[in-house]
């Protein structure tokens, strides 16, 4: 077993690994098995997060100033590095957070396509000309770097939410202090040592670990950071932005989700039932996008339950880094004891319990944050597993007669990140898809998913309405600039 000596990781300042002037650190172990050590990261302070903020001033004047082509370069080299450490990350991913070492894989692919994706862009247009009433005039839009950018992450994707935040806020000539949360940090300081092998030149992205009060807060608060962009819970996300908002500063959240699928009586069920576990079960049902409701038409309701029950059963949970299993672990004790208590609930209100339901402990599972998938029957809206992100492997079945009560039901909640339907008939794609408030909508596919050149983002609560990955990425990290000359 690895020791955590190998992973014990400073901040990453100004170029430099630098410990934190706290002197404290904290240990991150395997939510699959706690016996594993997996690495030390520091526990900073203000003193820490201050430095990290006054090297990315310092450098993003030089940063920005350098043609994007040649920023783009050192994305290149970003790339090669973590594609040629990609197994070694993701296996620290499926140690450090508890997903399964093929779904770590994935990501990791995913970091290295994004990184590649926003090299690409240095050398696109980033602005057009406009034709002026003024015919000795020339009038054209161009951008401009906001300056330090405060990144703030959480563990469900260790490598794909930092980068599809840090790449474009970099391409586009600003620095970044990078927060992430520090039950996934480790994987985030192994990502540093990418960029500092490639050479980028110092603080031009620093790292700072810690806790979210001091340290995501700290970065939320202070006055050299430009913009923040923040991924995590509705109610840190709301906090931050007030406080964003206050001082001027731009900010983009992304936050939580109650993501349903609709079952019509015309769809593929079996595509539907595969569609259903995937979309809500992978990653242990930790994705803001991951299915959680699932309303299905009441003529096909039995034969759809069935089959999801059946398939369901057949679920191998364990630990992500050994072959065959599909589903990991809970990533933290705090985790499994919300997924656990909102069990819980759903049982106390009238839910009926039809797999699952219970944290697993018993033959070897005890040193581990194992919980069951779970599949909960005979929901209404007014439950509070019907409203509620649970964030865990658990799904709540509703029954409605047809479309418009379903997506009625689809939509009576805070939420409006992503939403499913699915159906052969194309009229009820069309009324689904005007008539769904989410910024995801998805016909004949699961609800977790989208592609990086893709908007992403969600509506209502999810979200602060700005979007983030492909073009949209340009509008949130630049400021447009109209410029006139006659
Ligand atoms: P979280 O809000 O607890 O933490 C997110 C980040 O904020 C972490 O880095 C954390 O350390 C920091 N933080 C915590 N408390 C803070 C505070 N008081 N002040 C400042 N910063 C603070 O979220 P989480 O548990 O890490 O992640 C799960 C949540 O993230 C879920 O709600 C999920 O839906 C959401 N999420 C959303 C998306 C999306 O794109 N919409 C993607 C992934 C996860």
């Amino acid at each position: 077993m690895q020791t955590a000596a190998k992973n014990a990781f400073s901040n990453y300042i100004n170029g430099e690994w630098v410990k934190s002037s706290t002197n404290e650190v904290s240990t991150n172990k395997n939510p699959a098995d706690l016996n594993d050590v997996v690495g030390t990261i520091q526990k900073s302070g203000e003193e820490d997060l201050n430095q990290a903020v006054e090297a990315a001033d310092q450098a993003k004047k030089s940063w920005g100033k350098l043609a994007g082509a040649d920023r783009g370069q050192y994305l290149y080299k970003v790339a090669e590095i973590v594609e040629q450490r990609k197994d070694e990350i993701a296996e620290c991913m499926t140690r450090e957070m508890g997903k399964t070492l093929p779904e770590a894989k994935g990501e990791t692919a995913r970091g290295v396509a994004i990184l590649r994706y926003y090299a690409g862009e240095g050398m696109r247009k980033i602005g057009d000309v406009i034709p002026s009433s003024d015919k000795d005039a020339l009038m054209f839009t161009t951008r401009a770097p906001l300056g330090v950018v405060g990144v703030i992450t959480p563990w469900n994707f260790p490598v794909a939410i930092p980068m599809w935040k840090s790449a474009p806020a970099l391409i586009y000539g600003n620095t970044v202090v990078i927060k992430p949360a520090t039950e996934a940090a480790l994987t985030c300081a192994k990502l540093m040592e990418c960029f500092a092998e490639a050479g980028m030149p110092a603080g031009v992205i620093n790292m700072v670990t810690g806790p979210g009060s001091v340290i995501g807060q700290g970065i939320a608060e202070h006055s050299k950071v430009n913009a923040l962009t923040f991924t995590g819970s509705n109610t840190v996300g709301k906090k931050l932005g007030q406080i964003a908002l206050s001082r001027g500063a731009k900010y983009q959240l992304e936050m939580g989700g109650k993501n349903p699928v609709i079952v019509a009586e015309d769809a593929d069920l079996d595509l539907a039932v595969d569609a259903t576990i995937s979309g809500g079960l992978k990653s242990t049902g930790q994705k803001c996008t991951a299915t959680s409701r699932v309303i299905v038409h009441s003529s096909v309701y039995e034969t759809f339950k069935e089959k999801l029950l059946e398939k369901t059963k057949e679920i191998t949970v364990g630990d992500g880094l050994k072959e065959g299993i599909w589903m990991g672990p809970s990533a933290s004790e705090a985790q499994l004891n919300t997924v656990l208590s909102y069990i819980e609930k759903g049982k106390e209100e009238g839910g009926e319990l039809l797999c699952g339901g219970n944290r697993i402990k018993e033959n070897g599972f005890d040193q581990g944050y194992f919980v069951e998938p779970t599949v909960f029957d005979n929901i209404t809206s007014d439950m509070t597993i019907a409203q509620e992100e649970i964030f865990g492997p658990v799904l709540a079945l509703m029954k409605v007669d047809d479309l418009e009560e379903g997506i009625e039901l689809a939509n009576n909640v805070e939420y409006g990140l992503s939403a499913s339907i699915f159906t052969s008939n194309v009229q009820k794609m069309l009324s689904f898809i005007d008539d769904m408030d989410a910024g995801l909508v998805r016909v004949n596919a699961e609800s977790a998913g989208v592609e990086l050149q893709a908007p992403f983002g969600g509506m209502k609560q999810s979200s602060s309405h700005t979007r983030e990955q492909g073009e949209a990425a340009k509008e949130f990290f630049t400021a447009v600039k109209t410029v006139f000359i006659k």
